[in-house]
């Protein structure tokens, strides 16, 4: 079959790859001048490394991941360090990575809190019965089960700082999922995710598959004489075409989906992501903290600091200091439409918070990375508002992150939903 696959992040490559491993003929078409979708990556000149763009790594528990670098040889490369993890407390950071840690934690005080912080989370560790988690929001479980001290300083945060406006209408499959998948060593690439992009995607060349960099698909439409076409600056006809980008794109794309698929495509909610990267000429964590978990009534202009030379050391870039401040946000928030400046005078007063000895000559150069599709938002219910992977127009699929459930979409999840789709589309 002449099969084309729309985008060439970690779930078109990875359906790419068995799709011509069968024998199928694969073109991929991104529209961006690189590979890696999301997980992809910059490199300053005097950089070994390249950076992610929005910060990542890697679970010990992503099997479909490691199991896909293994097939492709390149396991030796992927490291699993352990960097720290803290939450902030009254104007101080604690690590929070291991169970001890935890439990040592001054948030929640020692007492009928910690015994009750300690049983919602080994419950969720235990029990697999995600479905009858999401007939509830996180917001009324939690609060529940956890009490209103435990939810109020521990999760309630993380539900605001992920899902802004839409915190109270998450369900809690998705708090479960994200309680039961981690492990506290993360993992990463040598080189970088844009290397293993880079080299998965010249593995798939070496396989005959083509990937055409620079082409945006603009319609796809059912040919008459059977297949679909798709018009990328030309139109060109297939027997299959596999869509990776959201929902929201494919609407677009396909006006011949019947009215409820679309319908159901455009009421699936999504927030954006807004990222700035900086290059520092010193480390900031004084205590070598990689990823700073930050309430945002506390006053933090974002969500998350990462030190991401605490996770990987400052000699693959040159000496210099990575650190990503981030955010999700709902789309349309006013960090879309700052210039990077603005953006920058925002985040400064933060850093200073982090370490006072901070000063703005520090900052050697920011870049800023933003993004309108960057986190599903699953409602109450979510399994049965999922689009197929098989849509009602014949030889059209779907495989985005807004399928991926009840765990947390990640490059992990990308992979197991593109080689699924790619099983379906086999007959297999
Ligand atoms: C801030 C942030 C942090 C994250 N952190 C992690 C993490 O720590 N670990 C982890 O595993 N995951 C993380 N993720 C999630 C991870 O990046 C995604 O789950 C994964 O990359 C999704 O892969 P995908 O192939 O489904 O989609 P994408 O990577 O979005 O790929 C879709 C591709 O389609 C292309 N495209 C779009 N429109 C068209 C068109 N019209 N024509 C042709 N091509 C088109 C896009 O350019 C893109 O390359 C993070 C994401 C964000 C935003």
């Amino acid at each position: 079959m002449k099969i084309a696959i729309i985008g060439a992040g970690y779930g078109g490559m990875a359906a790419a790859f068995d799709l011509r491993h069968a024998g199928h003929d694969v073109t991929i078409f991104e529209s961006a001048d690189y590979v890696g979708g999301l997980a992809g990556g910059f490199k300053e000149p005097h950089w070994d490394w390249s950076v992610e763009k929005f910060y990542h790594h890697w679970f010990q528990s992503d099997a479909s991941m490691l199991g896909l670098m293994r097939e492709l040889g390149f396991d030796d490369k992927v490291l699993f360090p352990r960097p720290l993890t803290v939450m902030y407390h009254e104007g101080k950071f604690y690590p929070f990575d291991s169970i001890l840690n935890a439990l040592r934690f001054p948030g929640l005080g020692f007492g009928l809190d910690k015994i009750r912080f300690g049983f919602v989370g080994l419950f969720l560790r235990l029990t697999n019965n995600w479905r009858a988690l999401e007939k509830f929001t996180a917001d009324e479980w939690m609060l529940k089960w956890a009490g209103k001290n435990v939810y109020e300083k521990m999760w309630k945060p993380l539900l605001i700082g992920k899902f802004g406006p839409f915190y109270r209408d998450v369900n809690m499959a998705w708090m479960w999922a994200r309680i039961k998948a981690r492990s506290t060593r993360l993992g990463t690439f040598e080189g970088g995710f844009q290397k293993f992009s880079d080299m998965f995607a010249e593995r798939l060349r070496a396989m005959g598959v083509q990937i055409r960099l620079g082409t945006a698909v603009r319609f796809i439409k059912r040919n008459p004489a059977g297949g679909l076409m798709i018009d990328a600056g030309g139109v060109e006809a297939f027997d299959q075409v596999l869509v990776t980008t959201s929902p929201n794109l494919l609407a677009k794309m396909c006006p011949d989906l019947p009215e409820n698929y679309l319908k159901g495509l455009l009421d699936l909610k999504s927030m954006g992501a807004v990222v700035m990267v900086l290059s520092l000429k010193e480390k900031l964590s004084k205590d070598g903290y990689y990823w700073f978990s930050l309430p945002k009534e506390a006053g933090f202009p974002f969500l998350a600091l990462v030190e991401h030379t605490n996770f990987v050391p400052a000699e693959h870039f040159g000496g210099d200091r990575i650190v990503y401040a981030g955010d999700y946000l709902e789309q349309g928030h006013e960090y879309f439409s700052l210039s990077d400046e603005q953006l920058l005078e925002k985040f400064l007063p933060a850093f200073k918070k982090i370490n006072p000895a901070f000063t703005r000559d520090w900052v050697k150069k920011v870049r800023v990375f933003k993004t309108n599709y960057a986190q599903p938002v699953p409602l109450l219910n979510h399994s049965k508002n999922i689009p197929a992977i098989e849509t009602p127009v014949q030889g059209l699929y779907l495989a985005s992150m807004s399928q991926v459930y009840p765990w947390d979409r990640g490059t992990n999840f990308a992979v197991e939903i593109g080689r699924r789709a790619a099983k379906i589309m086999m007959n297999m």
